[in-house]
């Protein structure tokens, strides 16, 4: 009898395996079936999104923005996070809850944005159609002649919806936003008119000079926007751009899946503040010279290569290199073997964002897995400044190897990628990752002399001074004077360089934070773990590299576990009361 009941117990045991390994397949097939359901019709609202990942059959769209396009945009939102909570999410392999917690979260963000703060009243920049034409000529891409035909004829109705929707509140548009979107679009003009010079066109199309009618239309489009700008919105915009409170908290938690308080955030910048002072006053002691911060920074600045015979350029190409066969002999992180990274001169419309140098990641499909190092063509002297020997060997190392670079291509070749990642990367990861690849790069000894941690230590308290103005802006009526001021007290910054500087921290809430509360997180993550008898360098970057360039709190938590974020947590932000 007692075996009877043995046997059926194991039996219907059997049974309910089979059923639930059945139940957690379809489960799974149903959730594969959501997210392409769903992005195939999100990428119709954010072509340029589907042309960055990769994704063919948008390529020929701008942004749409009528009425009609946000209401739609907003009922998708509304019905895939009612699909979302009815979903057995327990059903899911790991790699789908995690895709799972990275849709939910930026579907709800993108859908209180939508609803709270109407983009197309307040954001004159984010009409400028400059990336969506650069991105086609830089990219791979599918019918690139009728794809770069459609976006550019597209151009001047675009540009002129945009004005009636600016016109509605135009006094609750910050004034440093219409600024910005000046400078976007006169530099768009240059772009645009040396468009048909680019090598991709004179490559790829037979007759460019089909494209010169389509392309006058457009930089004539752009001319008139800028007028608008400068003649009709710009002595009416008075808006705030502070996101608030909620929203600054939500992206906190939602964005970033950081669970702290605003208060302990600011707490952690004004302690690394203080701390990173204390430390590059103690520096400069002990530097031959003087012990003046920024006569020793002067000193620094004034070793640099010189602009001619491409000796810049060159100079950033071969520290780069350098970096690349140091990263490989000490073994400190796998390398993909598929990739190149091109120095080139900063495109002509990102000059005014990008005043001295910035990187630009492949897409996915690339097979070339070929990422762009812009470099911006220097001005004066004082330019030449920013571009020092010591700045050069770091900046190498933060942007390309082992850094972004090495980062994003990893990203890109992981097999478990899927657009929820792709698309919702967060600068706690990939900028906490750069930070920490410095300091990393420092310990191993590739920047080796006491120049490279003095700027090291100068950057640290740059980006803990990021963190207070970036809760201090969004959330306590910090104004962009008196923070630029702060700039200029704490770093030396020249009035326009903090100015430039805040107003992308004005548009960007909660990224300037995600650098240092990044790099710090990261290295509490290596010290307990290190603590492991079976802990290896080599391995430990490999996993933090394995999941995604998504929030480093699901990383951390995906790859290391739950309490190793909460120890990781614990450590940069204090114990919770
Ligand atoms: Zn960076």
């Amino acid at each position: 009898m007692h075996e009877e009941i043995s046997r059926k117990n194991v039996d219907s045991n059997n049974l309910n395996s089979e059923e639930s390994q059945i139940d957690s397949q379809v489960n799974s097939r149903a959730f594969e079936n959501l997210l392409q359901q769903y992005y195939s019709a999100w990428f119709r609202f954010h072509p340029e999104a589907a042309v960055h990942v990769g994704v063919s059959g948008y390529e020929e769209l701008l942004t749409p923005f009528s009425d009609e396009d946000i209401g739609a945009l907003i009922s998708l939102h509304q019905k895939i996070i009612f699909s979302l909570d009815e979903f057995p999410v327990s059903e899911l392999s790991a790699n789908q809850k995690l895709d799972f917690s990275i849709l939910y979260n930026a579907a709800s963000i993108e859908l209180h944005e939508l609803i709270e703060c109407d983009w197309r009243t307040r954001m004159p920049q984010k009409y400028l159609p400059l990336e969506a034409i650069h991105q086609l000529v830089s990219r791979p891409v599918k019918n690139l002649h009728k794809a770069l035909k459609h976006r550019l004829q597209s151009v001047p109705e675009h540009l002129r919806s945009a004005k009636s929707y600016l016109m509605q509140q135009p006094e609750k548009v910050p004034e440093n936003w219409v600024t910005d979107a000046i400078n976007g679009a006169s530099s768009g003009v240059v772009y645009f008119r040396e468009l048909l010079n680019n090598p991709k066109i004179i490559h790829e199309f037979k007759k460019p000079l089909r494209l010169q009618v389509v392309i006058n239309d457009a930089v004539h489009a752009l001319e008139e926007y800028e007028k608008f700008l400068r003649n009709t919105l710009q002595p009416l915009a008075k808006g705030g751009f502070a996101c608030g409170e909620s929203h600054f908290n939500t992206l906190l938690n939602n964005g970033h899946c950081l669970d702290v308080e605003m208060q302990q955030l600011h707490g952690f910048g004004e302690a690394l503040f203080n701390q990173t002072q204390t430390e590059l006053e103690a520096l400069c002691k002990r530097l031959p010279g003087s012990d003046d911060v920024e006569e020793q920074l002067a000193n620094i600045r004034h070793q640099h290569p010189l602009e001619k015979d491409d000796q810049l350029m060159n100079a950033y190409r071969n520290r780069m290199k350098a970096a690349y066969d140091f990263v490989l002999e000490k073994g400190l992180v796998s390398l993909p073997q598929t990739q190149s990274l091109k120095v080139v001169e900063t495109p002509v419309f990102m000059r005014h964002e990008i005043p001295f140098a910035a990187y630009d990641e492949p897409c996915i499909q690339d097979p070339d897995q070929k990422g762009y190092y812009y470099v911006t063509p220097v001005r004066s002297e004082g330019h030449l400044l920013e571009h020092n020997w010591t700045s050069i060997d770091l900046t190498c190392v933060h942007e390309a190897f082992p850094g972004h670079h090495l980062q994003f291509v990893t990203a890109n070749k992981n097999l478990n990628n899927s657009l929820p990642r792709l698309l919702n990367p967060s600068a706690t990861f990939y900028e906490g990752w750069a930070l920490y690849c410095e300091d990393m790069m420092q310990e191993q000894g590739f920047l080796n002399q006491p120049e490279h941690y003095f700027i090291m230590l100068r950057d640290r308290l740059w980006r803990a001074l990021r963190v207070m103005l970036d809760v201090e802006l969004h959330t306590q009526n910090l104004s962009i004077d008196k923070a630029a001021q702060r700039m200029c007290d704490a770093l030396g910054f020249s009035i326009d360089q903090a100015k430039a500087d805040l107003s992308w921290y004005s548009r960007s809430p909660t990224v300037p934070m995600s650098y240092a509360t990044g790099w710090a997180l990261i290295k509490a993550l290596r010290e307990n773990e290190s603590k492991k008898a079976d802990f290896n360098l080599k391995n430990f970057h490999d996993r933090l590299l394995s999941v995604g360039s998504c929030a480093l709190p699901l990383v951390i938590k995906f790859e290391f576990g739950e309490s190793a974020w909460i120890e990781a947590k614990n450590k940069v932000f204090g114990e919770p009361c």
